[in-house]
Protein backbone atom coordinates (compact mmCIF):
# COMPACT_ATOMS: atom_id res chain seq x y z
CA UNK A 1 0.00 0.00 0.00
CA UNK A 2 3.02 2.23 0.81
CA UNK A 3 3.93 2.25 -2.92
CA UNK A 4 1.93 4.86 -4.47
CA UNK A 5 0.49 6.19 -1.36
CA UNK A 6 1.97 9.68 -2.74
CA UNK A 7 -0.41 9.35 -5.82
CA UNK A 8 -3.76 10.27 -2.96
CA UNK A 9 -4.43 13.74 -5.82
CA UNK A 10 -4.32 11.94 -9.19
CA UNK A 11 -6.92 9.40 -7.58
CA UNK A 12 -8.62 11.46 -5.99
CA UNK A 13 -9.03 13.57 -10.34
CA UNK A 14 -9.18 9.76 -12.15
CA UNK A 15 -12.17 9.26 -9.47
CA UNK A 16 -14.54 11.78 -10.83
CA UNK A 17 -14.11 9.95 -14.20
CA UNK A 18 -14.99 6.65 -12.45
CA UNK A 19 -17.96 7.89 -11.08
CA UNK A 20 -18.95 9.33 -14.31
CA UNK A 21 -18.00 6.14 -16.14
CA UNK A 22 -20.76 4.45 -13.44
CA UNK A 23 -23.58 5.72 -15.30
CA UNK A 24 -22.16 6.49 -18.90
CA UNK A 25 -24.64 6.29 -22.28
CA UNK A 26 -23.56 7.33 -25.76
CA UNK A 27 -25.12 10.95 -25.03
CA UNK A 28 -23.02 11.41 -22.48
CA UNK A 29 -19.65 10.39 -24.57
CA UNK A 30 -18.32 13.99 -25.18
CA UNK A 31 -19.15 15.37 -21.75
CA UNK A 32 -17.20 12.60 -19.76
CA UNK A 33 -14.31 12.65 -22.78
CA UNK A 34 -13.80 16.74 -21.49
CA UNK A 35 -13.67 15.78 -17.66
CA UNK A 36 -11.04 13.11 -18.61
CA UNK A 37 -9.13 15.37 -20.36
CA UNK A 38 -9.12 17.92 -17.76
CA UNK A 39 -8.63 15.10 -15.00
CA UNK A 40 -5.69 14.01 -16.85
CA UNK A 41 -4.12 17.52 -17.71
CA UNK A 42 -4.48 18.17 -13.85
CA UNK A 43 -2.62 15.18 -12.89
CA UNK A 44 0.21 16.13 -15.24
CA UNK A 45 0.56 13.84 -18.20
CA UNK A 46 0.71 16.53 -20.59
CA UNK A 47 -1.32 17.54 -23.17
CA UNK A 48 0.37 15.02 -25.86
CA UNK A 49 -0.16 12.20 -23.71
CA UNK A 50 -4.00 13.70 -22.63
CA UNK A 51 -5.08 14.21 -26.45
CA UNK A 52 -3.82 10.74 -27.42
CA UNK A 53 -5.73 9.09 -24.79
CA UNK A 54 -9.19 10.58 -25.05
CA UNK A 55 -9.24 10.94 -28.42
CA UNK A 56 -8.40 7.22 -29.17
CA UNK A 57 -11.20 6.41 -26.45
CA UNK A 58 -13.61 9.14 -28.52
CA UNK A 59 -12.68 7.05 -31.63
CA UNK A 60 -13.60 3.31 -30.38
CA UNK A 61 -16.31 4.35 -28.47
CA UNK A 62 -18.33 5.88 -31.42
CA UNK A 63 -16.76 3.25 -33.98
CA UNK A 64 -18.90 0.82 -31.46
CA UNK A 65 -15.54 -0.77 -29.88
CA UNK A 66 -16.50 0.14 -26.21
CA UNK A 67 -20.03 -0.18 -25.10
CA UNK A 68 -19.73 0.67 -21.56
CA UNK A 69 -18.43 2.71 -19.12
CA UNK A 70 -16.72 -0.43 -17.61
CA UNK A 71 -14.85 -1.00 -21.25
CA UNK A 72 -14.21 2.57 -21.78
CA UNK A 73 -12.79 2.30 -18.12
CA UNK A 74 -10.34 -0.90 -19.16
CA UNK A 75 -8.89 0.84 -22.08
CA UNK A 76 -8.00 3.93 -20.63
CA UNK A 77 -5.73 1.85 -17.71
CA UNK A 78 -4.66 0.07 -21.23
CA UNK A 79 -3.68 2.94 -22.71
CA UNK A 80 -1.52 4.28 -19.86
CA UNK A 81 -0.46 0.87 -19.14
CA UNK A 82 0.75 0.46 -22.90
CA UNK A 83 2.12 4.14 -22.94
CA UNK A 84 4.51 2.67 -19.79
CA UNK A 85 5.33 -0.49 -21.29
CA UNK A 86 5.94 -0.09 -24.75
CA UNK A 87 9.02 0.17 -27.29
CA UNK A 88 10.33 -3.01 -25.19
CA UNK A 89 11.33 -0.77 -22.44
CA UNK A 90 13.18 -3.07 -19.96
CA UNK A 91 12.35 -2.33 -16.60
CA UNK A 92 15.17 -4.52 -14.86
CA UNK A 93 18.67 -3.22 -14.66
CA UNK A 94 21.01 -4.49 -17.53
CA UNK A 95 24.69 -5.38 -16.12
CA UNK A 96 25.43 -7.48 -18.78
CA UNK A 97 28.37 -10.64 -17.88
CA UNK A 98 31.68 -8.76 -17.13
CA UNK A 99 32.24 -7.74 -13.62
CA UNK A 100 31.92 -5.12 -12.20
CA UNK A 101 29.13 -3.55 -13.86
CA UNK A 102 28.84 -0.18 -12.93
CA UNK A 103 25.96 1.98 -12.67
CA UNK A 104 25.89 5.75 -12.55
CA UNK A 105 23.43 7.79 -10.65
CA UNK A 106 22.77 11.23 -12.37
CA UNK A 107 20.41 14.07 -11.63
CA UNK A 108 19.91 17.83 -10.13
CA UNK A 109 20.91 18.43 -6.28
CA UNK A 110 18.19 18.23 -3.84
CA UNK A 111 16.46 15.49 -6.77
CA UNK A 112 17.15 12.23 -4.31
CA UNK A 113 20.31 10.88 -5.81
CA UNK A 114 22.78 9.98 -2.68
CA UNK A 115 19.78 9.01 -1.03
CA UNK A 116 18.47 6.47 -3.80
CA UNK A 117 21.84 5.42 -4.35
CA UNK A 118 22.12 4.08 -0.90
CA UNK A 119 18.69 2.42 -1.13
CA UNK A 120 19.29 0.85 -4.69
CA UNK A 121 23.21 -0.50 -2.32
CA UNK A 122 20.78 -2.26 -0.22
CA UNK A 123 18.64 -3.34 -2.58
CA UNK A 124 21.09 -4.81 -4.66
CA UNK A 125 23.33 -6.41 -2.01
CA UNK A 126 20.21 -8.28 -0.46
CA UNK A 127 19.86 -9.98 -3.98
CA UNK A 128 23.52 -11.43 -3.07
CA UNK A 129 25.49 -9.05 -4.68
CA UNK A 130 29.17 -7.28 -3.12
CA UNK A 131 29.00 -3.51 -3.65
CA UNK A 132 31.62 -0.84 -3.97
CA UNK A 133 30.54 2.88 -3.90
CA UNK A 134 31.73 5.90 -5.05
CA UNK A 135 31.47 9.35 -3.86
CA UNK A 136 31.61 10.93 -7.49
CA UNK A 137 30.05 14.62 -6.46
CA UNK A 138 33.60 16.12 -5.80
CA UNK A 139 31.71 19.46 -5.91
CA UNK A 140 29.87 19.35 -2.05
CA UNK A 141 31.83 18.14 0.68
CA UNK A 142 28.67 16.92 1.93
CA UNK A 143 27.66 15.02 -0.59
CA UNK A 144 30.64 12.48 0.30
CA UNK A 145 30.07 12.76 3.86
CA UNK A 146 26.63 12.04 3.44
CA UNK A 147 27.08 8.66 1.02
CA UNK A 148 29.66 7.41 3.84
CA UNK A 149 26.57 7.35 6.13
CA UNK A 150 25.01 5.92 3.82
CA UNK A 151 28.22 2.87 3.12
CA UNK A 152 28.19 2.41 6.82
CA UNK A 153 24.19 1.66 7.18
CA UNK A 154 24.25 -0.71 4.12
CA UNK A 155 27.93 -1.69 5.71
CA UNK A 156 29.24 -1.32 1.87
CA UNK A 157 32.60 -0.35 0.74
CA UNK A 158 33.10 3.67 -0.02
CA UNK A 159 35.93 4.86 -2.50
CA UNK A 160 36.13 8.77 -1.79
CA UNK A 161 38.39 11.90 -3.17
CA UNK A 162 41.57 11.24 -1.50
CA UNK A 163 42.23 15.32 -1.68
CA UNK A 164 39.86 18.54 -1.87
CA UNK A 165 39.01 19.31 -5.67
CA UNK A 166 39.53 16.17 -6.62
CA UNK A 167 37.84 15.22 -10.02
CA UNK A 168 34.84 13.12 -10.20
CA UNK A 169 36.20 10.88 -12.79
CA UNK A 170 39.38 10.56 -11.02
CA UNK A 171 37.30 9.10 -8.37
CA UNK A 172 35.22 7.05 -10.83
CA UNK A 173 38.40 5.81 -12.17
CA UNK A 174 39.90 4.57 -8.91
CA UNK A 175 37.30 3.13 -7.50
CA UNK A 176 36.26 0.78 -10.96
CA UNK A 177 39.93 -0.29 -10.88
CA UNK A 178 39.60 -1.55 -7.07
CA UNK A 179 36.27 -3.00 -7.49
CA UNK A 180 38.06 -4.98 -10.64
CA UNK A 181 40.58 -6.02 -8.84
CA UNK A 182 38.72 -6.53 -5.42
CA UNK A 183 36.32 -8.45 -6.93
CA UNK A 184 33.44 -6.80 -6.74
CA UNK A 185 29.98 -7.07 -8.30
CA UNK A 186 28.97 -3.45 -9.16
CA UNK A 187 30.49 -0.07 -8.67
CA UNK A 188 27.59 2.04 -7.75
CA UNK A 189 28.87 5.58 -8.57
CA UNK A 190 27.43 8.96 -7.40
CA UNK A 191 27.94 12.17 -9.34
CA UNK A 192 27.43 16.01 -9.01
CA UNK A 193 24.61 17.32 -10.06
CA UNK A 194 25.16 21.21 -10.04
CA UNK A 195 22.16 23.02 -12.07
CA UNK A 196 21.69 20.93 -15.48
CA UNK A 197 21.96 24.15 -17.38
CA UNK A 198 26.00 24.02 -15.99
CA UNK A 199 27.67 23.33 -19.37
CA UNK A 200 30.87 22.13 -17.12
CA UNK A 201 28.50 19.78 -15.17
CA UNK A 202 27.55 17.96 -18.51
CA UNK A 203 31.32 17.79 -19.84
CA UNK A 204 32.61 16.47 -16.38
CA UNK A 205 29.62 13.50 -16.79
CA UNK A 206 31.19 12.36 -20.27
CA UNK A 207 34.37 12.50 -18.59
CA UNK A 208 33.38 9.90 -15.66
CA UNK A 209 31.44 7.87 -18.39
CA UNK A 210 34.89 7.86 -20.62
CA UNK A 211 37.18 6.97 -17.57
CA UNK A 212 34.84 4.14 -16.30
CA UNK A 213 34.75 2.68 -19.92
CA UNK A 214 38.05 2.52 -20.43
CA UNK A 215 38.89 0.12 -17.17
CA UNK A 216 35.73 -1.64 -17.76
CA UNK A 217 34.79 -2.13 -21.77
CA UNK A 218 30.83 -1.88 -22.00
CA UNK A 219 30.47 0.30 -18.80
CA UNK A 220 28.65 2.02 -17.35
CA UNK A 221 26.38 -0.59 -18.09
CA UNK A 222 23.88 1.79 -16.39
CA UNK A 223 22.84 5.52 -16.38
CA UNK A 224 20.28 6.08 -13.69
CA UNK A 225 18.45 9.41 -14.09
CA UNK A 226 17.09 10.25 -10.61
CA UNK A 227 14.02 12.70 -10.94
CA UNK A 228 12.26 14.30 -8.69
CA UNK A 229 8.82 13.79 -8.44
CA UNK A 230 7.21 16.29 -7.04
CA UNK A 231 7.80 18.38 -9.58
CA UNK A 232 5.82 17.44 -11.94
CA UNK A 233 5.76 18.06 -15.83
CA UNK A 234 9.12 20.27 -15.12
CA UNK A 235 11.33 16.90 -15.21
CA UNK A 236 10.53 16.61 -19.02
CA UNK A 237 13.24 18.95 -19.75
CA UNK A 238 15.95 18.24 -17.45
CA UNK A 239 15.33 14.53 -18.41
CA UNK A 240 15.55 15.81 -22.07
CA UNK A 241 19.10 17.40 -21.82
CA UNK A 242 20.85 14.69 -19.28
CA UNK A 243 19.41 12.36 -21.80
CA UNK A 244 21.28 14.19 -24.48
CA UNK A 245 24.30 14.28 -23.18
CA UNK A 246 25.43 10.99 -21.58
CA UNK A 247 22.54 8.95 -22.58
CA UNK A 248 20.29 7.86 -19.46
CA UNK A 249 19.20 4.00 -19.67
CA UNK A 250 17.13 3.81 -16.53
CA UNK A 251 14.76 6.03 -14.34
CA UNK A 252 14.90 6.42 -10.53
CA UNK A 253 11.90 8.77 -9.58
CA UNK A 254 11.95 9.76 -6.30
CA UNK A 255 9.05 11.09 -3.63
CA UNK A 256 5.98 9.41 -4.92
CA UNK A 257 5.15 9.38 -1.18
CA UNK A 258 5.04 12.88 -1.29
CA UNK A 259 2.83 15.26 -3.37
CA UNK A 260 3.74 13.84 -6.72
CA UNK A 261 1.18 13.32 -9.62
CA UNK A 262 1.06 10.37 -10.98
CA UNK A 263 0.74 11.52 -14.79
CA UNK A 264 4.36 12.91 -15.16
CA UNK A 265 5.58 9.34 -14.50
CA UNK A 266 3.88 8.23 -18.30
CA UNK A 267 4.63 11.72 -19.82
CA UNK A 268 8.66 11.43 -19.22
CA UNK A 269 8.59 7.64 -20.00
CA UNK A 270 6.13 8.30 -23.17
CA UNK A 271 8.28 11.50 -24.08
CA UNK A 272 11.90 9.72 -23.89
CA UNK A 273 11.61 6.29 -24.46
CA UNK A 274 13.59 5.86 -21.12
CA UNK A 275 12.12 2.93 -18.65
CA UNK A 276 11.35 3.66 -14.81
CA UNK A 277 13.01 1.09 -13.34
CA UNK A 278 12.74 2.12 -9.76
CA UNK A 279 10.58 4.39 -7.27
CA UNK A 280 11.45 6.04 -4.42
CA UNK A 281 8.48 5.96 -1.62
CA UNK A 282 10.21 7.48 1.39
CA UNK A 283 13.60 8.32 3.23
CA UNK A 284 14.51 4.88 4.50
CA UNK A 285 16.73 2.22 3.77
CA UNK A 286 14.10 -0.30 2.33
CA UNK A 287 12.06 2.67 0.21
CA UNK A 288 12.94 1.73 -2.79
CA UNK A 289 10.66 -0.29 -5.17
CA UNK A 290 10.97 -1.52 -8.47
CA UNK A 291 8.66 -0.02 -10.80
CA UNK A 292 5.67 -2.09 -11.37
CA UNK A 293 3.67 -0.42 -14.10
CA UNK A 294 0.37 -2.83 -13.60
CA UNK A 295 0.91 -1.90 -9.91
CA UNK A 296 1.10 1.84 -10.60
CA UNK A 297 -1.58 1.72 -12.91
CA UNK A 298 -3.98 0.48 -10.50
CA UNK A 299 -3.13 2.59 -7.77
CA UNK A 300 -4.11 5.66 -9.70
CA UNK A 301 -7.15 4.17 -11.58
CA UNK A 302 -8.09 1.64 -8.74
P1 LIG B 1 20.80 14.62 -4.00
O1 LIG B 1 21.22 16.03 -3.77
O2 LIG B 1 20.22 14.43 -5.35
O3 LIG B 1 21.86 13.63 -3.68
O4 LIG B 1 19.56 14.37 -3.02
P2 LIG B 1 19.50 13.64 -1.61
O5 LIG B 1 19.68 12.18 -1.78
O6 LIG B 1 20.39 14.35 -0.67
O7 LIG B 1 17.97 13.88 -1.22
C1 LIG B 1 17.42 15.16 -1.01
C2 LIG B 1 16.30 15.06 0.03
O8 LIG B 1 15.20 14.31 -0.48
C3 LIG B 1 16.73 14.35 1.30
O9 LIG B 1 16.16 15.01 2.40
C4 LIG B 1 16.15 12.96 1.16
O10 LIG B 1 15.90 12.33 2.38
C5 LIG B 1 14.88 13.25 0.39
N1 LIG B 1 14.41 12.09 -0.41
C6 LIG B 1 15.09 11.39 -1.33
N2 LIG B 1 14.31 10.41 -1.86
C7 LIG B 1 13.10 10.50 -1.26
C8 LIG B 1 11.84 9.77 -1.39
O11 LIG B 1 11.66 8.85 -2.17
N3 LIG B 1 10.81 10.19 -0.58
C9 LIG B 1 10.95 11.22 0.31
N4 LIG B 1 9.88 11.55 1.04
N5 LIG B 1 12.09 11.92 0.44
C10 LIG B 1 13.16 11.57 -0.32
Amino acid sequence: EKIFSGFTKTRDNLAVIDELLLYWNLSDTDRVLDELEEALLVSDFGPRITIKIVESLREDIYGGKLKSGSEIKDALKRSILNLLTSKGLKTELQLGFRKPAVIMIVGVNGGGKTTSLGKLANRLKKEGAKILMAAGDTFRAAASDQLEIWAERTECEIVVAEKEKAKASSVLSQAVKRGKEENYDIILCDTSGRLHTNYSLMEDLVACKKAVSKIVPGAPNEILLVLDGTTGLNMLPQAREFNEVVGITGLILTKLDGSARGGCVVSVVDELGIPVKFVGVGEGVEDLQAFDAEAFVNAIFP
